[in-house]
């Protein structure tokens, strides 16, 4: 059987740039791809943050047309565990991760989409690779679709929605740099006269079809009130896919389905992580935690005590306030929470406040690989209190590392973690409740037969790759099979 492949596009991918869980999911799904038969490669734009450290093979250019000028694009390309990756190189437009300026980040972005269509032509007749599926991530590369439409290139388009909260609404200008007519972008413009538009929407509209990171979540989103978001309605129905006036499906069809992560299971392993200082299996984690714990409470000048921790962005959705609320009202606690974030300013400061005020708290406001791993390695409970989560990878992390995730019950935290059994949920935004399920949390950890279950089951929890990728596989098999 014919080899399928498949080029996965988006805004960073680890480890050459890393932000959040999008970073994970583009490591390592293309790679769980390769293991059984999949010809997925990568590709994502070449910022100068990994220029710098990476010093990465140059192997072509190209030229594209955009914003009325001609632009350069040098292709550069290696390996990394198997997966052929692409960074696409424009001084102008491409070096920069974190533009400031919404309108600048949405040329940006429509710029790398076009480039990656350009690219598809010429892997085909550089490489002979003719690109079978095309796999955009989030609103950055929620273009393409639409330009690959616009040059008849058809070609199925699978777009995975990581969170729906980013949409890239701006500027309808954008439409002008590609030399793209209003009326071919007219879904989801907004304002009168209409001055803006939604590239995640347009994805969504012209792909063919969407994909989001949990089961869950692709119910949560797909409800046509979902707080008020423009976009949900366009996630009900199928499209164009053949769905007869009597098929009974067609009323109940979501356009978009939820595939649940996984995690690299050579990264996130307690036995062979390298960042941490002991290894430990299912067999011998008490001891192998007991000791990644000393080490982590010693580096961070903090007492013997159960412990707690946070691993996330600062952004409203995780939820910090909530915790904040919940640890102000437990308080005194006999506990430590380490904190380690950022994001928002304003979170931020208030996460200091809250750290002053309690001795055994401690904020490491940064961005640390490093850090992660010994805290997960670390801790026995990981507070997860997202308003929203649309999969959620920390508690996969935690639970891989013996550490008991206490999360709302929502998105893919509802799909990964069973109540009781491998963690705890409490129902999302309540901070009495999750007060509630802290201190329970602390009676549990205290009965050791029931704590020790708990850690045993969560570590025995399979979040690899096997299953979800093979979903994947499937829905392209299928993509391919209606185009065709
Ligand atoms: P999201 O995609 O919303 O950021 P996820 O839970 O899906 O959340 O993924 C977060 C990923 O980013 C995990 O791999 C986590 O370890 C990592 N991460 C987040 N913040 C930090 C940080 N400050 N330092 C190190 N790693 C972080």
């Amino acid at each position: 059987m014919k080899i399928m492949k498949v080029l996965f596009a988006g805004y960073e991918s680890a480890p050459y740039y890393k932000r959040g869980g999008l970073g994970d999911v583009m490591e390592s799904l293309p790679k769980a791809l390769q293991g059984i038969g999949v010809d997925a490669r990568v590709t994502i734009p070449y910022y100068r943050e990994i220029k710098k450290q990476y010093h990465i093979k140059k192997e072509g250019e190209f030229y594209v047309d955009f914003n009325g000028k001609k632009e350069h694009i040098g292709i550069y390309s290696e390996k990394y565990s198997n997966v052929p990756f692409y960074f696409l190189e424009n001084i102008r437009y491409l070096s920069l991760s974190r533009a400031k300026d919404k309108t600048k980040r949405m040329g940006q972005f429509a710029f790398f989409d076009l480039a990656i269509v350009e690219f598809i032509r010429w892997l085909g007749e550089h490489h002979k690779w003719r690109v079978d599926i095309v796999h955009p991530n989030d609103w950055h590369t929620a273009l393409i679709p639409l330009i690959l439409k616009k040059r008849k290139l058809e070609i199925p388009t699978l777009l995975t929605i990581h969170n729906l909260l980013y949409q890239g609404v701006g500027s309808l200008k954008v439409l002008d740099m590609l030399d793209i007519q209003d009326e071919e972008a007219k879904t989801l413009k907004r304002g009168v006269p209409a001055n803006e538009m939604n590239i995640l929407g347009e994805g969504i509209v012209h792909a063919t079809r969407v994909s989001t990171v949990s089961p869950t979540y692709a119910k949560e989103i797909a409800k046509a009130e979902h707080d008020h978001n423009p976009i949900s309605p366009f996630l009900i129905k199928r499209r164009d896919e053949g769905l007869g006036k009597d098929d009974p499906l067609r009323h109940e069809a979501r356009k978009i389905i939820g595939i649940l992560n996984g995690i690299d299971y050579d990264v996130w392993n307690p036995t062979k992580d390298e960042i941490i200082f002991h290894k430990f299996d299912i067999d011998n984690w008490e001891i192998g935690k007991k000791d990644n714990k000393d080490d982590l409470l010693r580096s961070l000048g903090l007492e013997d005590r159960p412990t707690f921790c946070f691993v996330g962005r600062m952004a409203v959705q995780k939820g910090l306030d909530i915790l904040i609320k919940a640890v102000e009202k437990a308080a005194p606690l006999d506990i430590n929470l380490i904190i380690l974030g950022s994001g928002d300013t304003r979170i931020q400061a208030s996460i200091l406040k809250m750290a002053e005020k309690f001795p055994w708290i401690r904020a490491e406001l940064l961005y640390s690989e490093d850090l992660a791993h010994k805290i997960y390695a670390g801790s026995d409970f990981i507070v997860i209190p997202s308003r929203y989560e649309p999969c959620g990878l920390i508690q996969m992390i935690a639970m891989r590392y013996g550490t008991i995730p206490i999360a709302s019950d929502t998105g893919g935290l509802h799909d990964s973690i069973s109540n009781g059994k491998n963690g705890f949920l409490f129902k999302k935004g309540k901070s009495a409740r999750l007060k509630r399920v802290i201190k329970h949390a602390l009676n549990i950890y205290k009965d050791s037969i029931r704590y020790k279950k708990m850690v045993q089951q969560a570590m025995k929890k399979d979040f690899s790759w096997d299953k979800s990728a093979k979903l994947y596989k499937k829905l392209y098999e299928e993509m391919i099979a209606v185009h065709s």
